[in-house]
């Protein structure tokens, strides 16, 4: 380790050196221009090519929100409400507001990865901005407390609703954030006004004030939000750097001061609160890995995450003083350590990195990879490894193989798919299950406890997790953030509370809209709910469409009914369920123009028929009801 602080993860590690921006030789930055924090308009002047892909196409143009059917009563006088809107019943989507008679401040736009198994075919999540939206005139601005995309993610898809107010926040964050909006070169450019901690700045009618905070990524801030009721404390994701269960001295700092203006409420990070005591401290985490980086036998394969930066630096320091030679594999990893380089935190010295064309010239006890698809991501670089798919790494059993990554919820089966492919090829595997190899960034139980004694707030608003999470956070608050219980607020997602004094904060009896919004390939939309049922039913039971042409002239079926099916079962190998499935839907039809007589034939009435005597048919044959589709025509 070679950097200062203990704790590695939170602080900046290396002094941002500003002028090296300025003078940055690569091609692609030289046109961005950061300035010194604040007053500044916005440095996306110019457009730059790093981490440039194909268009993700037109978001922006397919979104559009419904007008609200209940408007919430104003908020009279001087009164504060706080909008919980997404990241209260989830990991993920994170965004609330605050909103005074006249201005509303957005904290977090956040975006939620889905599963298939939840929301077949829907790539992720956005908080509900409809209220905002109705009231973008009341905008002031948008703080991003850090630059993970369940934080960021949701910009690029939500900001011209929003109606483009300025972002405030810190230069990592806002890098990613340019990095990002490179996808959806259609938007509109967005305003980046870049703050420190410990800067106050006046918006509007308050004043803020940022402090630094922990976390697994740099540059993360938490907010004092000053109003005449105290201030409101604002933590982002958090956990504390500490030495054996005490907070080092940097964190005594910040939460000593933090705590010693009048807090009315703070909301903070619970995604960890299940676990009890003190997490394991990231130069930890350092210190295991360079010991295998210096006793692997052979090549030494390390997938994290792209936005652990400071990890992925102290393993590339690791191989310099140990002789070896780093390979950057991966989008998303790449084009990090590019954005570290353009911010000044750390160029690896030359020659370090070398191209992964190249590893052969190289004594395999010298290579060090570090690459992505540690989730087991189908195409990230680690999973093509593991499959033999990849042109210049081909695993063998002498490779040592570190996932430097928890498994985040959701991806269980894939990184199962991923060590039962790696361990094909009898690599030695590390884990966070095995060896201290991983650390979270979020704080577990003792060290959320800590932070709200320190920050004395009246009022406390567990956030940022699924409902138990906040319910657990909840008791950590009472039991070792000496909070009073009945001031302990656990809000779901559309939760509007209102602070009316220093000692008066409540619930209100009615919630802004907070169903997510859908992204489903380039479509941007509320969510639909009989589109993803169709899609989960889809899945597991498959379709059938019957098709009956009817003769009107003739007063007869034209011909056998059609029948067509996908995913429901192999009908050319059925074919008794076939020819009763035609028998059962002709004689329905017949029997329908015979009730007809010579008058009109209900077309609806032998389509409702078709549909319950078939489902029943199938149920009973095959134990399975799949989506029917009975369609009559009449020639
Ligand atoms: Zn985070």
């Amino acid at each position: 380790m070679t950097y200062n602080n203990t704790n590695g993860v939170s602080s900046r590690a290396p002094q941002i050196n500003k002028n090296n921006i300025q003078e940055n030789k690569n091609p692609d930055i030289k046109n961005t221009t950061i300035k010194k924090p604040f007053k500044k308009k916005s440095f996306f002047k110019k457009k730059n090519n790093f981490g440039k892909r194909k268009s993700l196409g037109t978001h922006e143009t397919a979104f559009k929100l419904k007008p609200a059917k209940n408007k919430n009563p104003n908020i009279i006088d001087d009164k504060i409400r706080i909008l919980t809107i997404g990241g209260f019943e989830e990991v993920g989507r994170n965004m609330f507001a605050v909103e005074s008679k006249d201005s509303i401040y957005i904290f977090d736009v956040g975006f939620q990865f889905t599963s298939e198994d939840e929301t077949p075919g829907i790539d992720y999540t956005l908080p509900n901005i409809q209220y905002l939206a109705e009231n973008k005139h009341k905008i002031k601005a948008i703080i991003i407390t850090h630059g993970h995309l369940d934080h960021i993610g949701g910009i690029p898809f939500l900001m011209t609703e929003l109606g483009n107010p300025p972002i405030y926040t810190r230069e990592l964050t806002a890098l990613l954030i340019k990095k990002r909006m490179e996808e959806f070169p259609h938007i509109p450019k967005i305003k980046i006004n870049l703050v420190e901690p410990g800067d106050q700045i006046k918006i509007g009618d308050f004043s803020f004030e940022f402090f630094n905070v922990t976390h697994s990524i740099p540059d993360c801030i938490g907010i004092s939000m000053k109003t005449k009721f105290g201030n409101i404390v604002i933590s982002g994701d958090l956990k504390l750097a500490h030495k054996d269960g005490v907070p080092i001295e940097r964190e005594q700092t910040t939460w000593s001061k933090v705590g010693s203006e009048k807090n009315v409420l703070m909301i903070s990070d619970s995604t960890n609160c299940e676990n009890s005591g003190w997490s394991i401290q990231e130069p930890l985490i350092h210190e295991n890995v360079e010991n295998y980086i210096k006793n692997a036998p052979s090549r030494i394969i390390i997938a994290t995450f792209a936005s652990q930066f400071e990890r992925m630096f102290a393993f590339i320091r690791s191989a310099e003083n140990l002789g070896k030679k780093i390979i950057l594999e991966g989008r998303s990893i790449k084009s990090n350590m590019e954005i570290a380089k353009i911010a000044g935190y750390y160029t690896p010295k030359k020659d370090t990195v070398i191209n992964v064309a190249d590893i052969d010239k190289y004594g395999s006890d010298k290579i060090v990879i570090i690459c992505s698809g540690g989730q087991g991501e189908e195409f990230a670089a680690l999973p093509r490894m593991s499959r033999g798919d990849h042109k210049y790494v081909k695993l063998n059993n002498r490779d040592t193989v570190i996932l430097s990554s928890s498994v985040i919820p959701g991806n269980e089966l894939a990184v199962r798919n991923l060590k039962d492919q790696l361990l094909r090829h009898d690599v030695k595997l590390i884990t966070y299950k095995t060896s201290d190899v991983h650390s979270t960034g979020h704080g577990n139980a003792e060290e959320l406890g800590w932070i709200l004694r320190k920050s004395k707030p009246t009022f406390f608003v567990p956030g940022y997790g699924y409902h138990s999470m906040l319910k657990e956070h909840k008791r950590i608050a009472v039991e070792i953030g000496n909070v009073e219980e009945n001031n302990v607020i656990v809000p779901d997602n559309g939760t509007v509370i209102e602070i009316s004094s220093p000692t008066d904060v409540k619930v209100l009896p009615f919630k802004v809209p907070s169903s997510p919004i859908l992204v489903d390939g380039y479509s941007v939309s509320d969510i639909k709910k009989t589109v993803i049922a169709d899609r989960k039913l889809l899945s597991k039971e498959g379709f059938v469409n019957i098709i009956v042409l009817i003769n009107i002239g003739k007063r007869k079926l034209q011909k056998s009914p059609d029948i067509l099916s996908r995913g429901f079962i192999y009908l050319r190998e059925s074919q008794n369920l076939l020819s009763e499935t035609r028998k059962l839907v002709t004689q329905l039809a017949e029997q329908e123009i015979e009730n007809a007589g010579g008058g009109k034939i209900d077309i609806d009435k032998l389509k409702e028929k078709i549909y319950e005597k078939l489902e029943l048919l199938f149920l009973q044959k095959t134990n399975k009801k799949p989506i029917l589709i009975p369609v009559v025509l009449v020639v």
